[in-house]
């Protein structure tokens, strides 16, 4: 066992680490990274020379006053998979910074850097003895047991099926991502319910390719399909998303849900799980075209969630929809536009389509088949929904409709009251304001 042991210039890196992180307090920013390089050593590590760098990630948990900080430190290999250090990954501090109480932070700070220096040493001389996957056991991506596997769709495309449940079941391994392999880099469409799983899925990608990540595109900021995104912000992939997710991360509930996640789907996401802004907002129809394959990414407002969207890959033929469409489950109807949902299924253009990935359950070779069971189930919960407020029915009296088709479905019992209430309301007021 190596012994701490600082760097010399570590008081100078950690005072101006200090400046820096002073200078981000002082602006209210939800969410604020800074980064400070206390340990480097090339060291041989498998075949790789490892720039150890150590990162503290400051999450402004609650806001905006008295505020609360946490403080975490991870390394990062030089390939830009992650080793996250073993002490630091836990949940070390929670201090309530008030007014004038910066020194407390800092010096709990110096108490951090000299506890990541630790564990920066200590992960390298296990992994010279042990040279495996990188992963250590007490990390801030703890190991996730989920069997995921990487499907092969078509020439380039491939994607990893989530297990039928709600958002809470399997670990948080409930939803899909999509993975296109260009010449130029690797892009995704959306990145799993935990940073665990999106770690995972890198190691799976890796697998089969040495290209890089270079993009993630978000199909909606719900928490099950983008909290990993911070495993390839870290690696340098741009995050694109469509209009709308920033009604999300604006209101209160995006930090209430990481709340509830952290204690929900303990450890996979804890303390060290961030919620990732977009570099990039769509709105309309855009293109990329990367490695001779053509992304068409479609943002269509509000339909499933705040704002959704689908991205079509060519000349594979393959399309995205995220959680415009559901297999296998219930769909969650609560934030969306119901009406708006299903005129876009209705409408959907699925020339050149053969092949359509739902943001759950299985990719499917019938397009129109794969667009049906969402389509019928909206209409259904819009259609009787519709009556009972036609006929001034409460809600109670209306929810007692033949729900037979649907009862056995997963996500049932937590979901179609919800859904067929918010529907209920939803037409209430549009039934007031005489549309
Ligand atoms: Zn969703």
């Amino acid at each position: 066992m190596i012994k701490p042991t600082l760097p010399q210039n570590t008081v100078v890196r950690i005072i101006s680490g200090f400046v820096t992180q002073f200078l981000l307090f002082r602006n209210d920013a939800e969410y604020i990274t800074t980064s400070t390089t206390i340990h480097e050593s090339k060291e041989s590590l498998d075949s790789f020379a490892v720039l150890a760098r150590y990162h503290l990630v400051i999450n402004q948990i609650h806001s905006p006053h008295p505020r609360n900080f946490q403080i975490y430190a991870e390394t990062r290999h030089a390939r830009g998979s992650i080793y996250p250090t073993k002490t630091i990954g836990q949940e070390i501090m929670k201090i309530q910074i008030i007014q004038f109480a910066l020194p407390l932070l800092l010096a709990a700070t110096t108490l951090n850097v000299m506890a990541a220096d630790y564990s920066t040493q200590s992960l390298l001389a296990a992994k010279s003895t042990n040279s495996s996957t990188g992963n250590t056991s007490a990390s801030i991506y703890p190991e996730t047991s989920v069997d995921m596997q990487l499907i092969k769709i078509s020439e380039h495309t491939y994607y990893v099926q989530g297990m039928a449940g709600i958002a809470t079941d399997n670990e948080g391994f409930i939803s899909n991502a999509g993975v296109v392999i260009t010449e130029e880099g690797v892009v995704l469409f959306d990145a799993l319910g935990t940073p665990s799983l999106a770690r995972l899925l890198a190691q799976k990608i890796w697998e089969i390719t040495d290209k890089p990540v270079i993009k993630v595109i978000v199909s909606h900021y719900h928490a099950d399909h983008f909290y990993g995104l911070q495993v390839f912000k870290d690696m340098g992939a741009e995050i694109i998303a469509p209009e709308g997710v920033e009604k999300y991360l604006q209101s209160d509930v995006a930090l209430n849900r990481l709340h509830e996640r952290r204690n929900s789907l303990k450890p996979w996401v804890n303390a060290a799980t961030r919620i990732v802004n977009p570099d990039k907002t769509i709105t309309g129809q855009s293109e990329l075209i990367l490695g001779g394959i053509t992304f068409r990414l479609s943002a269509l407002g509000q339909n499933h969630s705040h704002g959704d969207l689908v991205m079509q890959v060519s000349p594979d033929n393959v399309l995205f929809v995220g959680d415009l469409v559901f297999e296998q489950r219930i769909p969650f109807v609560v934030t969306g536009n119901s009406k708006r949902w299903l005129e876009t299924l209705t409408d959907m253009n699925l020339d050149h389509v053969n092949v359509i990935v739902p943001g759950h359950g299985a990719a499917s070779f019938s397009p129109v088949a794969a667009l049906s069971a969402t389509k019928d189930y909206l209409d259904y919960i819009r259609t009787t929904m519709q009556k009972a407020v036609d006929d001034m029915i409460p809600f109670d009296e209306a929810y007692k409709v033949d729900w037979k088709k649907y009862q056995n479905l997963p996500a049932f019992e937590q979901a179609n009251r919800r859904n067929a209430y918010s529907v209920y309301l939803s037409l209430e007021s549009d039934s007031m304001d005489g549309n």
